[in-house]
């Protein structure tokens, strides 16, 4: 609405200036696609490297890409991959270039508490106007912890959440939380250095973790964030990890979850998408082909074969691009996946998560400050606190 009183502001004045008008990416639409849409040839997607190639597969249906124009003669257009980075298509004397380049996004930390009223889902909303928060603060603590929770008891957060161009980006990251129940405080803390949640002991309270999905030969290309390339003086990135195996190689579920996605992706060609706990998700691409029975809305169980090893999409060989996202952030599957779960932190990662802890902790006491009428009961004496679960 706001984007065709602005187009329709610069006619009026009559002026021959660029507009800018931002359009919800169609769902199901491949670049390619686009592409043509545009009268833009082809081999500006065919000319770039395999890992380019598997970002343009990025783009998230209904996100919002702007053109920019004189009239009918298009400039520029601009197409957010992530909360970083963009695709960036300009017009030249001939023919059109491409890059990839970064978006002016920015974290803000937020905290927020909460005396429990009617429930966690709408007491939380109420306070955040954010409608995932609730949910994710579920599984972080697990559903049995909000049953026991009675009206008055007191619910402290700390997150993180995307801004850009005042507006805010995909969904916000628990960062440290306490969930207090008849005068017993409950923590987790996401532990910046595996991205996981752990109580103050620094023990797992989930039995959830992700998996390495294939018995692989090598990592043909590692993750990689958006980082300048000083040859090619161009940014490049990698959303995921690229393990080089045989064409027929079993893919594995990285970890319990739900198919949200099953079927052809632009680039990554034939692909599964996982949603598991925690806002995690997790992607395979280039699939020879999916195994019987796996569709969308089908709960798979960790370790569970989901397709083949193939080279569909734009692939230059036989191998699987494993992705893995928190919200709609790509993070490194590195710093997630492990053999076995990890039941608590020791030696030199037990300190470090401490040092984090403590900061945190200080957080949530600046966060009751913030009403004085409620201390948690963690802070004034160590015989009532209780943290298992
Ligand atoms: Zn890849």
């Amino acid at each position: 609405m706001r984007v065709s009183i602005f187009v329709v502001l610069f006619f009026c004045i009559g002026l021959n200036a660029t507009t800018a008008i931002k359009k919800p990416w169609v769902s199901g639409e491949s670049f390619l696609w686009f592409l043509k849409r545009h009268n833009i040839s082809k081999d500006l997607y065919f000319n770039l490297p395999p890992t380019d190639k598997e970002l343009c597969a990025e783009i998230i249906a209904n996100s919002k890409y702007t053109v920019l124009a004189d009239g009918n003669n298009i400039k520029q257009i601009l197409i957010p991959i992530s909360h970083k980075m963009q695709i960036h298509i300009r017009k030249e004397k001939i023919g059109h270039s491409i890059d990839f380049i970064a978006i002016n996004s920015k974290n803000i930390h937020k905290q927020v508490l909460v005396t429990l009223s009617s429930s966690i889902y709408k007491d939380m909303y109420d306070k955040t106007k954010d409608r995932t928060l609730g949910g994710n603060l579920v599984s972080i603590f697990g559903r049995q912890m909000f049953k026991i929770m009675q009206k008055g008891d007191k619910i402290a957060i700390s997150y993180t959440q995307t801004i850009k161009d005042g507006r805010i980006l995909g969904s916000p990251t628990i960062i440290s939380a306490m969930v207090e129940v008849n005068k017993n405080a409950y923590f987790r803390f996401r532990n910046p250095y595996d991205e996981q949640y752990y109580n103050k002991k620094g023990q797992t309270t989930s039995n959830f973790f992700l998996k390495v999905p294939l018995r692989y030969n090598r990592i043909s290309s590692p993750f990689s964030y958006r980082r300048f390339h000083p040859i090619l003086k161009k940014y490049r990135a990698h959303h995921g990890i690229d393990y080089a195996a045989p064409r027929g190689r079993q893919i594995h579920a990285s970890g319990d979850g739900k198919v949200i996605f099953r079927g052809r992706k632009g680039g990554y060609g034939k692909t599964i998408i996982i949603q598991h706990k925690h806002g995690y998700k997790t992607l395979y691409a280039h699939m020879r082909g999916f195994r019987k029975g796996i569709r969308s809305g089908k709960m798979v169980s960790q370790g569970a074969v989901i397709g083949y090893v193939g080279s569909t999409g734009r692939s230059t060989g036989p191998h699987l691009h494993f992705g893995l996202y928190s919200g709609s952030k790509a993070i490194n599957p590195n710093r997630v996946v492990r053999k076995a779960l990890k039941t608590k932190l020791k030696g030199k990662e037990k300190k470090l998560f401490d040092a984090f802890v403590n900061k945190e902790l200080d957080e949530i006491r600046l966060i009751s400050v913030s009403n004085p009428s409620y201390i948690p009961h963690d802070n004034i004496s160590s015989s009532c606190y209780r943290d298992k679960s």
